[in-house]
């Protein structure tokens, strides 16, 4: 039976970063990566927000550069993915891919959240090419370009504005008449001239050429289909918190958010913490992700050193 004094789960920046702060604290922490190594930063092109890299970084590499740091500093990162937990008492059970069972002292859940898509086949093809799920990461290889927006809630509104700012034009494709939105967000938008909503419309596909996105079919409720020409194709219909496996023990809110007490990584169980985006409907940033990962780690040091 293995028992672990610290057991991370997610290898993301927050899963990293609680690593390489826990490494230090001698907890030795033991990492699983999950099914996407590197979390979601690694399905993006440049990061150019992430302070300290003049020029930006790719998101690949920022993760394996801090996954490097963090096996250098001792934490033991593996491959696999959690199957089940059992969070009932301490030490915690953990079950990777089905079969090993591993026991810990303290856990730092740091999942993520997934991007929501429409499930088109032309999605796929074109992610990474024109099609992305994240304004603040993408947007600026759009400037004075032509982009849509596919979503009426605050992200949409958000992203939208953000891309406003960059772009000669930007697309609401909503699929309603009327916008999920704040009632603020949704003036935002309405006072922004470059934004045209396209209402009652979904997305029948994305079309492109060998190079990336060069527009998408939408069919309208009245049974209109019709041709946009865009370079950029930004998803913002939601994310999904990847959250499930913990639920059971701990608390989410109503989307499935982890809830975290005040400014700490703490859940409601004594000895979990959680840390980036599996808690955090609002930022979701790489900066902030990491952030919260050392929150978690320094919790857990001191919630070890008060048992
Ligand atoms: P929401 O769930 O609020 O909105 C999702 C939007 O995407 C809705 O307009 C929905 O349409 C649309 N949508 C969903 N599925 C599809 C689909 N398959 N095809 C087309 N459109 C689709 O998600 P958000 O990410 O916008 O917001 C999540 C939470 O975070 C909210 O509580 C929001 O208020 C909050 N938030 C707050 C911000 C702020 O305060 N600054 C900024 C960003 C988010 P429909 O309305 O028809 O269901």
């Amino acid at each position: 039976m293995e028992t672990v004094k610290c057991l991370i789960i997610g290898g993301g920046p927050a899963g990293y970063t609680a690593a390489i702060y826990a490494s230090r604290a001698d907890l030795s922490p033991v990492v699983y990566e999950g099914i996407q190594p590197g979390g979601q930063l690694t399905t993006t092109t440049d990061i150019e927000n992430y302070p300290g890299f003049e020029n930006g970084i790719s998101g690949q590499l920022l993760m394996d550069t801090m996954k490097a740091q963090a096996v250098r500093l001792g934490a033991d990162i593996r491959t696999g993915a959690v199957t089940e937990a059992d969070l009932s008492k301490r030490p915690f059970k953990i079950v990777i891919d089905g079969s090993k069972e591993i026991f810990a002292e303290t856990l730092i859940i740091a999942t993520g959240a997934t991007a929501k898509y429409l499930g088109l086949p032309s999605e796929i093809k074109y992610r990474g090419l024109g099609v992305s799920a994240c304004a603040t990461c993408d947007g600026f290889f759009y400037r004075k370009k032509k982009v849509a927006v596919v979503g009426g809630g605050d992200t949409a509104c958000e992203e939208a504005t953000y891309l406003a700012g960059l772009c000669k034009k930007v697309y609401m494709i909503v699929r309603r008449d009327v916008l999920r939105a704040s009632e603020a967000m949704q003036e935002r938008v309405r006072n922004t001239e470059n934004i045209e909503i396209l209402w009652n419309c979904n997305t029948q596909e994305v079309l492109g050429d060998e190079y990336g996105v060069t527009g998408a079919r939408l069919l309208r409720k009245d049974g209109e289909v019709f041709d946009i020409a865009v370079d950029g194709f930004f998803l913002a219909i939601g994310h999904h918190p990847n959250s499930e496996l913990f639920s059971q023990w701990v608390a989410v809110d109503k989307e499935g958010y982890i809830v975290t007490d005040g400014k700490t990584a703490k859940t409601n169980v004594e000895g979990v913490f959680a840390a980036g985006d599996v808690q955090d409907p609002l930022y979701r940033q790489a900066i902030t992700a990491a952030a919260s990962g050392c929150r978690a780690a320094l919790d857990a040091e001191k919630f070890l050193k008060m048992q």
